[in-house]
């Protein structure tokens, strides 16, 4: 597969110094400015290297299972009046987009020399994507994960221990994902010698909102590809979900340059927007700091960071890449929001019509497809980032089919 740069906006127009427009910077404590100059450097030196692209490119291959297929997704395109056709995601080894950029900053840990991997988690599923290439290449690896997800997701948490990972409980705050966060910097600062801090989406200071953008580039750049050739056309239309942005970012940046291209970023909408208890900065909250970096986040007048609610893990953090401040502003993307119960209508409804069941995350996407007005007779994109099976359990409490 040709690895062409697809990308008609370059990085160095959309991106300088480490900002997005105003978006990003690196608002942490001096101690760790070293520990980020250190690993800006190794990006820049090893993405321009031949060989660490060739060993990435045999990793996608052999190991993560790409190029994931574009699906045509035959029966809710005649349902919706335009085609549909489905990035697969879902198909990646551990069953997301996680481990594109886990793989991608494991290679680059172990060209600095790093031997000791931390990474935070919600679902689990950043985390098991980390315990992953840790075992893939011997690292040692710790996780932080808030108290209340390690007890909802046993399974993810028993798979990261099987896998030879020390899962940490954190129990501050609402002892959930941005608690998780907190506590992995907090470690990062005491241990920024010997250990590379693998955050999980296109957050955090500079680098990593770009650093975890070009390991998900490849997303995108497959799927420009592969509509090309499949539907004879760009698509109208590419909708992901937005929880740090990751998946869509990626996503977006092979269809960037194409101004006919329409973004749509869809985040999690919980019990409503009116109701307060959702996760979606971009449609609902204002520019500020969160774990070092500046970008839309949901906080309350005086600059508190409000608690979030989605029935999808994944999606349920009250900040967002920075990257996606910058688009959303700039207009290039637009960014709408789906609730819990639009997701799960989604959910149920991709199943039984196309035989995929999506992660919850996912589903989000999906719930904005049927309401977006995509013209009749033209072509969507969805990436479906991650297959359903961590969310069954709460799928079938939830849903209580032939009942
Ligand atoms: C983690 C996750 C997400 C949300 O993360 P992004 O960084 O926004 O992509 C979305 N979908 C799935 C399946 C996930 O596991």
């Amino acid at each position: 597969m040709a690895l062409k740069h697809n990308v008609a906006m370059p990085t160095d127009l959309r991106e300088s110094a480490g900002r997005f427009g105003p978006y990003g910077g690196r608002y942490v404590p001096e101690t760790l400015i070293p520990a980020l100059d250190e690993l800006s450097e190794a990006l820049e030196r090893y993405w321009a290297d031949s060989d660490f692209r060739e060993e990435l490119r045999s990793y996608h291959r052999h190991v993560i299972g790409r190029p994931t297929p574009l699906t045509h997704a035959r029966r809710i395109s005649s349902e919706l009046g335009f085609d549909v056709f489905v990035k697969r995601e879902d198909l990646c080894h551990t069953g997301s987009h996680k481990l594109n950029n886990a793989l991608g900053q494991a290679l680059l840990a172990r060209r600095m020399g790093k031997q000791r991997i931390i990474a935070e988690t919600g679902a689990g599923q950043h985390g098991v994507a980390t315990a992953t290439v840790c075992a893939m290449f011997g690292l040692e690896c710790v996780v932080y994960m808030g108290e209340e997800d390690v007890r909802r997701q046993e399974i993810n948490v028993f798979r990261m221990r099987l896998l030879g990972a020390t899962v940490v409980p954190v129990s501050s705050g609402t002892k959930t994902l941005k608690d998780a966060t907190n506590e992995a910097m907090r470690d990062w600062v005491t241990n920024v010698e010997s250990t590379h801090y693998i955050v999980g989406s296109c957050v955090g200071p500079h680098p990593y909102p770009s650093m975890v953008r070009r390991f998900q580039e490849v997303i995108g750049i497959e799927c420009r590809e592969q509509i090309v050739k499949q539907a004879g056309r760009l698509p109208d239309a590419a909708f992901a979900c937005v929880g740090g942005g990751s998946n869509a970012i990626g996503f977006f940046s092979g269809f960037l340059a194409d101004e006919s291209v329409q973004l749509i970023g869809v985040e999690a909408g919980g019990r409503g927007l009116d109701s307060g208890e959702h996760a979606a900065p971009l449609t609902s909250g204002a520019p500020g700091v969160l774990h070092g970096s500046f970008s839309y986040l949901m906080q309350d007048d005086d600059g508190q960071v409000l608690p979030t609610h989605s029935i999808s893990a994944g999606l349920d953090y009250p900040g967002v890449g920075p990257e996606h401040s910058f688009l959303k502003d700039s207009g290039r993307a637009v960014y709408v929001a789906a609730t819990d119960g639009e997701a799960l209508d989604a959910f149920v409804w991709l199943s039984r019509m196309e035989g995929l069941i999506p992660a919850f995350e996912s589903a989000h996407a999906f719930a904005a497809l049927r309401t977006y007005p995509v013209p009749k007779g033209g072509v969507a994109v969805v990436n479906l980032s991650g297959r359903g099976d961590k969310d069954m359990a709460v799928a079938a409490q939830t849903l209580h089919l032939g009942d």
